[in-house]
């Protein structure tokens, strides 16, 4: 019989370093438990609601008119120049020729700009928690991760720990913003500070802007390259996924200074040659929608976050109230559980609701007694997780 392990001594130390995804599991958990029975699965970070119907006939539109080959490389150029056009509206210039690349997603942007500025043994700074892609990302590139802790129950930094996680062999900082999972959205005065950082040490900005629509309560998301000094030193990383509502298109993109692009086109070219075809046509119509979708877009999620906020609440979570993306990072430190893979084992089994255990989003190895919920999920959803986490609230120790 074949021994399944035989080639366990083959595999690279670079994938031998990289743990499996949490939120991946928390899928699995959630197929598992729905086979037994209805769950409510508030896991992994996408929508509950259709793609509006003008963005999905235009893909089919665009497929049906044999736009299946092969696109441009670096995107379509309607893509690109859709895209620069979005950033010149929010007072950044950009060349759709030579600064704009369209990727697998900001999944395949941030591994880009990694392996385009990487050398083995470069240092990559990183907030903890961070999303769960971000560490393996810096793995592959031969990257050393440097941790610095967003603080419970605000999510901040603490200045002077950042300060001194700069040296000289920091090649990059990975700014999500607004954050996954925290919901953080950083402000302008953070951000000039991180910068200032980013200045002093000749170091580059690798920025996940993927939930830069979803920001809550009157907000303003700052695109990090738009801070003094930083546009020659910043990679701008975003896409359809999350405020188009299809994240299964994979369709991003990197915003980067020309003699950076030029580089990471070329790894582009050799991982994956192009994004989705039909799906860039669609891009472009997306990209092109009114002020007032945007609008509709932060009122609607508003209304669910605040529906999940009051279940929470009863139910006797600690929170911070989401500023920013679709995610509760819920602390469960009173209902007194060991860790929180039991935790979400626990909900997954018992209470038929699905979340991410909150250990995915920091280093191996550690326990957190937190949890992340996805709120955009129709309210029907929201009330019947509500209604099945409030068996929690007897669990709560007074
Ligand atoms: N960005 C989404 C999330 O945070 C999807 C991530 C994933 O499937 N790895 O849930």
């Amino acid at each position: 019989m074949r021994n399944p392990n035989a080639g366990q001594r083959l595999l690279s130390q670079r994938v031998r370093d990289i743990p499996s995804s949490t939120i991946r599991g928390a899928m699995k958990l959630a197929a598992d438990a729905t086979a037994c029975g209805d769950v409510v699965n508030l896991a992994q970070g996408l929508s509950g609601f259709p793609t509006p119907q003008a963005f999905k006939d235009e893909a089919i539109a665009a497929i049906a008119a044999n736009r299946n080959q092969y696109c441009d490389t670096f995107g379509h150029p309607l893509l690109r120049q859709a895209i620069a056009k979005k950033y010149q509206r929010s007072g950044l210039p950009v060349d759709w020729e030579t600064e704009v690349t369209v990727t697998c997603g900001v999944s395949e942007g941030i591994n880009l700009a990694l392996l385009t500025v990487v050398n083995p043994g470069d240092e990559v700074i990183m907030f903890e928690p961070f999303y769960e892609n971000h560490r393996p990302n810096i793995l592959i590139a031969g990257g050393v991760p440097k941790f610095v802790q967003l603080r419970k129950p605000d999510w901040t930094f603490d200045r002077s720990e950042l300060a001194r996680a700069f040296n000289k062999r920091t090649k990059a900082i990975i700014i999500n913003n607004p954050n996954n999972p925290t919901s953080r959205v950083f402000t302008l005065d953070e951000l000039q500070f991180i910068a200032s950082l980013c200045q002093k040490w000749g170091t580059l900005a690798i920025c996940d802007e993927i939930y830069e629509h979803m920001v809550w309560d009157g907000r303003r998301h700052v695109m990090f390259s738009t801070l003094p000094g930083m546009e020659e030193r910043t990679f701008t990383c975003s896409g359809l996924s999350k405020t188009y509502n299809v994240t299964g298109w994979r369709v991003g993109w990197v915003i980067a200074p020309a003699v950076y692009t030029e580089a990471l086109r070329r790894v582009h070219d050799y991982l994956t040659l192009s994004a989705p075809t039909p799906f860039q046509y669609a891009g472009i119509c997306a990209l092109e929608s009114p002020p007032q979708f945007y609008d509709d877009l932060v009122s609607e999620h508003t209304a669910l976050r605040d529906r999940l906020a009051g279940h929470l609440q009863a139910a006797g979570f600690n929170f911070l109230l989401p500023q920013g993306s679709y995610f509760f990072f819920a602390d469960c430190s009173p209902f007194g559980f060991e860790d929180d893979r039991q935790l979400a084992q626990y909900f997954a089994e018992v209470l038929k609701v699905i979340a991410v255990p909150g250990s995915a989003f920091y280093q191996p190895g550690q326990n957190t007694n937190l949890v992340r919920f996805c709120f955009a999920k129709p309210l029907e959803m929201l009330d019947l997780a509500g209604e099945r986490l409030l068996a929690l609230a007897s669990r709560v120790k007074n």
